[in-house]
């Protein structure tokens, strides 16, 4: 089945370390053309819906949009009566109010992710987030007031002067709050970020992160996490369908500027600047050879803690990836571990996965 992405780019402000597709809106003039192009760029793919199964609209900052550009969204998305499991929408904590949450009721949506990142006030003013711990216990709360149990909280830790106790008290927050997935991230400095400018590689703390990923990854499963992917963990039954797409490389629409689509063995990708996305200047179109496929069926498959199954990779190949590909370095270094059955990252691999996947490019 194929999973729906609703790119919305807007944000009140640039978080220091962002380097998604996003921008500060001028006007609500320019949120609606958004909108408008968005809705037709909708209906440009329809022939696709009856084959989705997930819907998620990402950001950016979806709750950015007014409750009228917000319900006007929702109200034509429904108008596909797409049979989906999981309906999810990003949203940012200092922005979250009844009425949004009474429309994501309305039209179905069953799944939130909070953009929480820390509860540190001063690694929320270091990463330039405009909430704070009180604004997203109060989403929390609101949202279970509305059944709408399913809820993400992004984690970001590794971050300038974090230290040990710091998230400590970001996972004991985890607890306290009992939601359902956690995707938790180190700070990656990306080009072109105010962080990047501020800082170099040199002043993050390698050691340090070490010790963090392993905390993180020992306490979430003491609170009943499954570790399923590098940087997600689920309660039992609730791990994210639609990101799971991304990662069995499953094909999948997505919409808005910098949206990018996984069909027929083409990557389609929407301009990533929003005049030219306004513009209909034209998405880019890639075609993938097999052995781009094969390629990134192993990277994307061994992000999942199951790693990939080798009878899949036959299936959908007609060829075995133990004679596609010589990994018995990978397998000496104890980076990567395999049976008859499955290939997947060792513990050690999973903290050195950037090595193992530049072995298969
Ligand atoms: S809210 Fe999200 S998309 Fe917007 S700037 Fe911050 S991290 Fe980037």
């Amino acid at each position: 089945m194929l999973g729906l992405y609703i790119h919305i780019p807007f944000c009140k402000h640039i978080c220091s370390y962002c380097d998604f597709p996003k921008k500060v809106p001028y006007n609500e003039l320019q949120i609606t053309k958004y909108i408008d192009k968005l809705i037709n760029e909708l209906a440009k793919y329809s022939k696709y819906y009856k084959d989705c199964d997930t819907i998620y609209i990402g950001g950016g900052t979806p709750n950015l949009l007014n409750n009228y550009q917000l319900e006007r969204l929702l109200n034509e998305i429904a108008k596909y009566k797409i049979k989906y499991q999981e309906y999810s929408i990003e949203c940012n904590p200092e922005l979250i109010t009844e009425k949004q949450i009474k429309l994501f009721k309305k039209y179905g949506v069953n799944r939130v992710s909070l953009g929480m990142q820390t509860i540190s006030s001063s690694g929320l003013k270091l990463l330039n987030r405009y909430h704070n711990k009180e604004n997203v216990e109060k989403s929390i709360h609101l949202l279970k007031k509305y059944n709408l149990n399913n809820i993400n909280l992004d984690l970001i830790y590794g971050y300038f002067n974090q230290t040990i106790a710091d998230l400590k008290e970001d996972l004991a927050f985890i607890k306290e709050m009992n939601v359902k997935h956690i995707s938790a991230y180190t700070l990656i400095l990306e080009e072109k970020t105010k962080l990047n400018l501020e800082y170099k590689e040199k002043d993050l703390d390698e050691d340090l992160i070490a010790d963090m990923t392993i905390l993180v990854n020992l306490e979430l499963k003491q609170m009943g996490f499954e570790h399923y992917e590098i940087s997600n963990y689920a309660k039992p039954n609730f791990k994210s369908i639609h990101n799971l797409k991304y990662w069995n490389k499953e094909e999948y629409i997505g919409l808005g500027m910098g949206g990018c689509s996984y069909l027929n063995h083409q990557r389609i990708t929407n301009p990533s600047l929003i005049n030219l996305y306004l513009k209909d200047a034209g998405a880019s179109i890639e075609n993938l050879s097999i052995l781009d496929e094969k390629k990134e069926y192993i990277i994307l498959g061994l992000r999942k803690i199951v790693g990939i199954n080798k009878n899949d990779y036959i299936k959908r190949f007609n060829s075995c990836v133990t004679e596609d590909f010589n990994y018995q370095k990978l397998i000496n270094y104890d980076l990567l571990y395999e049976d008859e059955n499955i290939l997947k990252l060792t513990d050690k691999g999973l903290m050195l996965a950037n090595v193992v996947f530049e072995e298969f490019l």
